[in-house]
């Protein structure tokens, strides 16, 4: 019998294999719904596990520092195809080794020190290497942010005019972290030519619902385009540059590398490449159309419960809940869902009255138990035991009752059934 990679492993390492295998257990029983989670490919798997690891291969495609590179080239060659056919883009890189170093990379390219950056307040939804004080992002660059508007809590172009007619911004700076509504990237663009400012899109989170055309794509209207790849996308962890504009686009390809990075991660670019191939299937756009209807069913079910959700709703992949009506802060929420196996995330609302370690919501996303074959009736049957849960806190008889149902969830849609190892020697002490 050949020894797969995971036997290898327990015979070098039994500690590392068997936590490896808890987490495993972790994921297949709880309920993920963590919006910028998701549930790769066995075959994303494949290609991110294998010996592409070992190869140096600096430079792009072709233009080498290293020999050997001849397969590598072909399997880069292939994710920068498959990006830009996907995207419809003139220009992609796809070594950037996460979504804050595509960003860096793009800053370093467009910016000097000083310059000056618009983007949305973090504690509305923006992300923190969007000039956040406490990123290299928010050190080197004057940020100056705008907000959703109070009432809709949605953005506000007016609003975003005015500041950027005030400040005259290098760059402005749109996609978010934590927000559930359509972006206009027209406002955006015209509003970035009045003040001569380059226009960035940060579409991490919807990357998947661009692909397939559930949301607007940024391609059209922005300089430059910026993507993790382990969101929406599904494939392995790591970002990605986009353009229209291919003479740009070389500029960023030398701010990736020497700029702001070494080595490719050529085993992640493969599973890059798996995944993007994936994303070009019908089923993907299947997938990314149900992720869309369970983040509605989640949002409905929840209001009917009586639950405040940010801004009434959500047009993409994840919702907020405002938790300031039920007097719980995200960290006793978080907490709450996490004794029924239902992992999600405390998240700031806009204008919250805690601070970003407490704070007063909770972020929740259909992406990953879409992937697991979850559909209207499961995200329906998920939102009644959330609120099961969050309205009535201290009562042990719907505690138990909800793990209950959870666990028949996760029974019923089961996750990587390949991948179970016979028990290994420590594993029931480990988890
Ligand atoms: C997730 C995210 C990032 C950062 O991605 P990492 O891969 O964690 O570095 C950047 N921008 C936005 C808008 C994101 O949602």
């Amino acid at each position: 019998m050949p020894k797969s990679n995971f036997d290898c492993l327990t015979e070098t390492d039994l500690v590392i294999a068997e936590l490896i295998q808890c987490e495993l257990q972790r994921q297949q029983n709880h309920l993920e719904l963590i919006a910028s989670e998701n549930f790769t490919s066995p075959a994303v798997l494949a290609a991110q596990g294998s010996v592409l690891t070992n190869k140096y291969a600096e430079g792009l495609p072709g233009k080498r520092y290293y020999g050997g590179c001849e397969f590598i080239d072909e399997i880069e060659q292939l994710a920068i195809d498959r990006a830009k056919q996907l995207f419809n883009a003139a220009y992609a890189n796809v070594q950037p080794h996460s979504g804050s170093q595509a960003n860096f990379a793009v800053f370093s390219a467009l910016l000097k020190p000083g310059d000056t950056i618009l983007s949305l307040d973090l504690s509305h939804g923006g992300h923190l290497t969007h000039g956040s004080p406490v990123n290299l992002s928010g050190k080197l660059f004057r940020t100056i942010h705008y907000g959703v508007h109070p009432e809709t809590e949605m953005l506000d172009y007016e609003q975003i005019r005015e500041l950027a007619h005030q400040y005259s911004p290098q760059l402005i700076i749109c996609g978010y972290t934590a927000y559930p509504r359509q972006i206009d990237f027209q406002q955006f663009r015209a509003i970035a030519d009045e003040v001569n400012a380059y226009l960035l899109a940060d579409m991490s989170h919807i990357a998947g619902l661009v692909a397939t055309g559930y949301h607007p794509s940024p391609i059209p209207d922005c300089d430059v385009v910026t993507t993790t790849t382990h969101k929406t996308l599904r494939g392995p962890r790591g970002g990605m540059i986009l353009s229209r504009d291919p003479e740009l686009g070389k500029q960023f390809d030398r701010a990736v590398f020497p700029g702001t990075q070494g080595g490719p991660l050529e085993h992640v670019i493969a599973g890059k490449a798996v995944a993007l191939g994936e994303a070009l299937q019908p089923a993907f756009k299947s997938y990314i159309q149900q992720v869309v209807a369970n983040a509605q069913v989640l949002a409905a079910q929840l209001q009917l419960q009586g639950i405040k959700i940010v801004s009434g709703g959500t047009d993409n992949h994840l919702l907020l809940i405002d938790l300031h009506p039920l007097k719980l802060t995200g960290k006793q929420a978080d907490q709450l869902l996490g004794d029924i196996n239902i992992t999600v995330n405390k998240n700031t609302v806009p204008f919250d009255s805690q601070p970003p370690w407490i704070t007063s919501g909770i972020r929740l996303g259909s992406p990953a138990l879409t992937t697991r074959g979850m559909g209207s009736v499961e995200f329906a049957e998920i939102g009644k035991i959330i609120s099961a849960r969050l309205l009535e806190p201290n009562d042990a008889a719907i505690v138990k009752h909800c793990r209950q149902r959870v666990a028949q969830l996760c029974e019923a849609f089961p996750l990587y059934p390949h991948l179970n190892q016979k028990p290994l020697a420590l594993i029931s002490s480990a988890c």
